[in-house]
């Protein structure tokens, strides 16, 4: 029987973080994980470069049933500090857009930035370990591994969602949290891709691979403005992504194609400098061709010059190209999703440590928890500050 000050279960971007912090701070930490890697997702992040962070982190940008949760972690191990344990690494990056930090190298430099951490902490990780039984008693948690059991008095879930069940992705930790009694609320795939009805998706077939600067809208008024691609099973992009979050099944979302354009004022203009234009010509200026052609075929946008467009038939395109309300039939699920919607109710811990109120030093962090955040670095940011926060924690109790 093997004894450690802390265990966490789950060596993804939470856990290996969590453990580097707490081994740093002088607990004997071990990690375990079923895969063969560490930080798989990780690797697959941002295209292979990992959008480690963003600029702009805070609070509004992720989801909660609870949305105050997040603030006191977030509050206290930042983007900012993250940046410069990246700088301390030598690890040299670049902002995308809207703030969104990827590494210029590659992905891995982030995980072998994680493992050298967890070195310098003497961090001890198992891979390939299946946690087949915990129980609790007065002294703490007991682990029944495949071939081994380990005590400890502070046990850390950091075993993410179920999006992307490819990379490792189990129920484990919801198990756990139901094992102890806490909640767990509904879990759903967000940022996810969106799928169609079949008949739409046969009329917009020959446009997979388009790409269009929006505005996207879910139900409740939350909006996105980024590109929308079609692909060949329905709607893709990062603004889809985005909403997607914030979509219940039955519901519409709408998209304005063309959100920086007063469109009757562009055909007006349109219109005096060159009546005989065609409308598909025209409308191609600002839109792709493909996209134009397909909506003409729709009979979406009518087979007319400029001059012979009508008022309803502009006020009609108008709401086709502005305000174009789609019903998704469902979403990719968690085979694509990019996280996990819901899991243990944060009600049920503290913000400050992530430990669970009425459990003892159990603790739960990263994605397991339902804290989710918009595409574009925002789920790391939460991994690492939900980790160092509890990192905190697993030090101050040794002291
Ligand atoms: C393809 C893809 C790309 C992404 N890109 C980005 C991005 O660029 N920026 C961003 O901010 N977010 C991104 N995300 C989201 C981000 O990866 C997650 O939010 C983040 O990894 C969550 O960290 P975590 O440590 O909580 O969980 P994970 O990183 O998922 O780690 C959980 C670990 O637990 C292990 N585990 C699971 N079950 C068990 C079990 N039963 N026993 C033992 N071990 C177990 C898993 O093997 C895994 O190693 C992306 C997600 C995906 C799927």
């Amino acid at each position: 029987m093997e004894q450690f000050d802390a265990v966490i279960i789950g060596a993804g971007a939470a856990g290996l973080f969590c453990a580097a912090q707490a081994g740093q701070a002088g607990c004997r930490v071990l990690v375990l994980d079923n895969g063969k890697k560490p930080g798989r997702k990780i690797l697959m992040s941002g295209g292979g470069r990992c959008n480690f962070t963003n600029l702009y982190v805070e609070p509004a940008a992720y989801l909660s049933e609870n949305p105050h949760f997040c603030k006191s972690a977030l509050a206290r191990y930042t983007q900012w500090d993250f940046i410069e344990l990246v700088g301390k690494h030598g690890i040299a990056w670049h902002e995308k857009t809207l703030g969104q930090l990827f590494c210029d190298d590659s992905a891995q430099q982030i995980v072998d930035m994680l493992m050298a951490e967890c070195e310098k902490g003497s961090v001890t990780l198992r891979l390939r370990t299946e946690v087949l039984s915990i129980e609790r008693d007065d002294n703490g948690y007991t682990l029944q591994l495949n071939g081994a059991e380990v005590k400890t008095p502070k046990l850390v879930i950091a075993t993410g969602g179920l999006s992307m069940p490819g990379l490792g992705a189990t129920p484990f930790g919801y198990k756990v949290a139901e094992q102890f009694g806490l909640n767990v609320l509904p879990t759903r795939a967000g940022l996810v891709p969106f799928t169609l009805h079949k008949p739409l998706l046969e009329q917009l077939q020959t446009l997979s691979g388009v790409a269009v600067p929006s505005v996207v809208t879910a139900e409740n008024g939350v909006t996105f403005r980024e590109n929308i691609l079609f692909t060949h099973r329905g709607l893709s992009g990062p603004a889809v992504l985005q909403i997607s979050s914030y979509w219940q099944p039955g519901e519409w979302v709408s998209v304005n194609l063309l959100p920086d354009t007063d469109l009757s004022a562009f055909l007006n203009a349109q219109r005096e400098a060159h009546p005989n234009q065609s409308l598909k010509n025209t409308l191609a200026m600002l839109l792709p061709k493909r996209l134009v052609e397909c909506l003409q075929e729709l009979k979406q946008i009518p087979d007319a010059t400029l001059k012979q467009l009508n008022g309803r038939q502009q006020q009609a395109l108008e709401e086709t190209l502005q305000n174009w309300r789609v019903q998704p039939n469902g979403t990719e699920g968690y085979r694509t999703a990019e996280v996990t919607l819901g899991g243990v109710d944060t009600h049920a811990l503290s913000s400050r440590t992530m430990e669970a109120r009425n459990v003892p030093g159990l603790y739960f962090i990263g994605e397991v928890v339902d804290v989710t955040g918009w595409l574009g670095g925002y789920n790391f940011q939460w991994a690492w500050a939900s980790a160092w926060a509890c990192a905190q924690a697993l030090a101050e109790s040794r002291r």
